[in-house]
């Protein structure tokens, strides 16, 4: 059936409007991503940056005080002991500071007079030691700046407690690490050395361009993601709200483009509503006395569709009107360049359905319908379903009176299966009632039902319409038919409905 979903194709479905919800979702993550990953870049950056600029400054400090109290190197510790406690407690973040001579410590600020060989080896660029304490602090990291002139030499220390505070005070969500060669220092204090540990997200390495260390900064696992959701919490509610919006859409689309309706325009366009032809006979001579179209799709997949099975969604979408009205064209095309040699006037039945009767459309169609044909060599008669009988409202009744001004003639389809009254049939000048083949079927066969077709044979001759019976399959069922008067026969037995080309052909064998 082509107006069906098959379940392969359903599943195809829900996995395109997932798509269709998801991409967007997953396109604006992806991009979010890597925008939260650029912020943290420069983030550890401006951190790094901010934290050297702090280094510096506490450095500058730390230089002054040795640089002042170098001149003084040489002179007796007694002498020069006040100055340097004096710089120790004039400049900030300066803890203590020595004089040397000779690389060798004579005095300090802490202890006085002192004695400590201290080779320059282990300094960064001779200048700068990162040391983990020192024997009166052995826990609290050490900063030294040392400098020397000839045998003078003067040494400063900074807090190591000031320089982990920078480092945990600016960096609260970065992490960041001082590096004096081959030693660094945490926020949390401790100084280890070695390679650096790596940061696995936005890790970048500044170096001081005043004096010998560096800052790493970075952030921990997860922080690109923790940093998205923290920081565009709109964004990424928008996000969701389009990939609802999106899928929605997907789904939508979807259906439409798998709607009955788009499916059997696309028919329409393609002609593949096709005319079949079921010969009419006269119920006595048994001579062909015209035809009933039916309507057949030729679906390219899925063969010859029988018209029950998409008629009712043609009739639901009111494409029915343009299917119809491209079927009597075809059948104007066949059937008009032969209806010179037809000898008296040749039924042709078409099926219409309250559809048509909602605006005077279809006396146009009759019109030009009419127009392919010699004039007076056909009878064009419309059927309308019993089940489904037009309202008597004052459009129909100016339909059908313009429609037998024109010459078209009615038929009630299916006659006994709907509730058609008497005054029904007189009101609307219906001129054939076509007997179901459900009574057709009955014949020979005593059941109550049976008796039915009696009647209605009866009502038709005291309304004094023509008959046509339908569905005559056996010759039994014929000849009870031609017994009983039925002025007109359709069914198997004359000829199962065909294309339109192969009825011309049989047609001209005759
Ligand atoms: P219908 O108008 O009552 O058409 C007669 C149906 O009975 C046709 O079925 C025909 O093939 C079938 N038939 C004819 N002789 C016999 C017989 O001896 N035995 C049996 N068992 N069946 C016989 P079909 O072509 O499948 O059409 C079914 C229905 O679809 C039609 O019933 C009609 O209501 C509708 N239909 C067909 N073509 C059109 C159309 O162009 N427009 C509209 N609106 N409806 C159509
Ligand atoms: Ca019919
Ligand atoms: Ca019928």
């Amino acid at each position: 059936m082509p107006l069906k979903t098959k379940p392969r194709k359903r599943r195809l479905k829900v996995a395109v409007t997932l798509l269709s919800g998801l991409l967007p979702v997953l396109l604006g993550s992806f991009i979010l991503y890597m925008q939260a990953g650029r912020a943290l870049v420069q983030h550890a950056q401006e951190t790094a940056e901010e934290a050297i600029r702090q280094f510096e400054l506490m450095l500058d400090n730390t230089a002054q005080a040795a640089h002042e109290l170098l001149p003084l190197a040489g002179q007796s510790c007694l002498d020069v002991n006040l100055a340097l406690r004096e710089q120790v407690t004039r400049r900030p973040f300066v803890r203590s500071t020595n004089l040397m001579w000779d690389d060798t410590i004579y005095c300090s600020s802490l202890f006085g007079d002192y004695h400590e060989k201290v080779a320059s080896g282990g300094y960064a660029g001779g200048r700068l030691l990162l040391m983990k304490g020192n024997p009166v602090t052995p826990d609290t990291a050490l900063l030294v700046y040392r400098i020397e002139d000839g045998k003078r030499g003067a040494l400063a220390t900074l807090d190591g407690y000031h320089l982990s505070n920078v480092l945990r005070l600016i960096g609260r969500h970065t992490l960041l690490i001082l590096q004096v060669g081959n030693n660094w220092l945490t926020a949390d204090g401790h100084v280890q050395e070695g390679t650096l540990p790596d940061f696995s997200v936005a890790q970048s390495m500044l170096k001081s361009t005043r004096y010998d260390f560096s800052v790493a900064a970075g952030f921990p696992d997860g922080e690109t993601w923790r940093y998205m959701t923290n920081e565009y919490p709109t964004l990424f509610s928008l996000l969701i709200f389009f990939g609802v919006i999106s899928g929605a859409i997907g789904h939508v689309l979807q259906k439409r483009s798998n709607s009955p309706t788009l499916e059997m325009q696309r028919a329409l366009d393609a002609v593949e509503f096709v005319p079949y032809f079921q010969a009419v006979v006269h119920g006595d001579s048994k001579k062909l006395s015209g035809i009933e179209v039916l309507m057949r799709w030729n679906h390219p997949k899925e063969g010859l569709v029988r018209p029950d099975l998409f008629i009712p969604f043609a009739e639901h979408s009111g494409l029915i009107v343009p299917m119809t009205r491209s079927l009597m064209q075809q059948t104007a095309t066949l059937l008009g360049p032969l209806s010179g040699s037809f000898t008296e006037p040749f039924h042709i039945g078409i099926n219409i359905t309250a559809s048509h009767c909602q605006n005077l459309d279809l006396i146009q169609d009759c019109r030009q319908f009419l127009g392919a044909f010699a004039p007076g060599s056909i009878h064009l008669v419309l059927e309308l379903t019993e089940r489904e009988l037009f309202e008597p409202t004052e459009l129909t009744h100016q339909l059908f009176d313009q429609l037998h001004e024109l010459g078209v003639m009615f038929a009630i389809d299916d006659f006994g299966t709907g509730h058609s009254s008497l005054g029904y049939l007189r009101q609307f000048n219906v001129d054939f009632l076509k007997i179901d083949q459900s009574f057709v079927a009955m014949i020979g066969i005593d059941t109550p039902s049976s008796h039915i077709l009696d009647t209605i044979i009866q009502l038709a001759r005291k309304l004094e319409l023509s008959m046509v019976a339908e569905g005559v399959e056996t010759q039994e069922q014929s000849d009870y038919l031609t017994a009983h008067n039925v002025n007109f026969q359709q069914g198997f037995l004359f000829g199962r409905p065909m294309p339109g080309a192969e009825f011309i052909s049989a047609l001209s064998d005759h």
